[in-house]
């Protein structure tokens, strides 16, 4: 399905984003592993993807630094010759009541979930305009659709990666280049983990499926998106929510 195309995979040493890397590798790609955190679990990810047969490199970088996102992509283009498809993944969480948030759990996020976006996007832009093809997948999340208590720097940022695929789906359309994003509603990662049983129970009340979602599930979404039978969508964002948000 993505036999011979070349992927970058933000945040990709774990969760949805490892998901997502194992995923395109399953169906042909060759994958650029983006970290920001534990080497060794990044290396991990390019061993499981080399094991299906196509290549992968694990690559340092803080999306939302423009110099290191400028050298990542480079790199990317340099080892694999094109990048096809970008899979905006990394972000974070700094939760909080609105009144007890601090500036810096406000910046953080708005920094690395929604600035990171736009710096990934922006230095792939030029290399997808020359192979006048591409696809940009950006994970949002359904709280920038629905609103979330004690995410007001998440929300608004995951918003902002919402509105902002609409408006590159609309600038890129002519080269070809199709953006969209996926919503995930509650998938079992590192970043629920933190729940409280209270807090899980009352998520799951929530959920019409009454289960959480796997990594596995967002992941063979993006690989839809990413492939030849996506190519007529773009400015879309897909929930993957078990029908918590309709
Ligand atoms: P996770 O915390 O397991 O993974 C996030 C990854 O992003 C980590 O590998 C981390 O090192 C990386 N990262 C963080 N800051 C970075 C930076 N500045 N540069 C590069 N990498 C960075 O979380 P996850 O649940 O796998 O989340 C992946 C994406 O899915 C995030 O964008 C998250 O907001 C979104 N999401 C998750 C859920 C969920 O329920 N887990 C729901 C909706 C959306």
């Amino acid at each position: 399905m993505l036999t011979g195309q070349n992927a970058l995979v933000t945040g990709a040493s774990r969760g949805i984003g490892r998901a997502i890397a194992i995923e395109l590798a399953s169906q042909g790609a060759n994958v650029a592993v983006n970290y920001a955190g534990s080497e060794q679990k990044a290396q991990a990810v390019v061993e499981e993807i080399e094991k299906l047969g196509v290549k992968a490199f694990k690559i340092q970088a803080d999306v939302a630094n423009e110099s290191d996102v400028k050298a990542m992509m480079k790199e990317v283009v340099s080892q694999f010759g094109s990048l096809d498809i970008l899979v905006n993944n990394a972000g974070i969480t700094r939760d909080n009541l609105l009144m007890r948030m601090k500036e810096e759990e406000f910046d953080q996020v708005i920094n690395t979930n929604l600035k990171g976006v736009f710096v990934c996007t922006k230095a792939v832009t030029r290399q997808m305009m020359k192979q006048r093809a591409g696809r940009i997948i950006n994970v949002a999340s359904i709280v920038g659709v629905a609103g979330n208590p004690g995410q007001a720097n998440y929300v608004a940022a995951k918003a902002g990666v919402i509105g902002l695929t609409k408006t590159t789906a609309k600038e890129l359309a002519s080269r070809n280049i199709l953006v969209n994003a996926v919503a995930p509603g509650f998938i079992a990662t590192d970043m629920t983990d933190e729940l409280t049983d209270e807090q899980r129970q009352g998520t799951l009340d929530m959920i019409p499926l009454a289960k959480l979602g796997q990594p596995e599930d967002v992941a063979r979404v993006v690989r839809f998106l990413a492939s030849e039978d996506a190519n007529y969508i773009t400015g879309q964002t897909i929930h993957i929510d078990g029908g918590m948000v309709m």
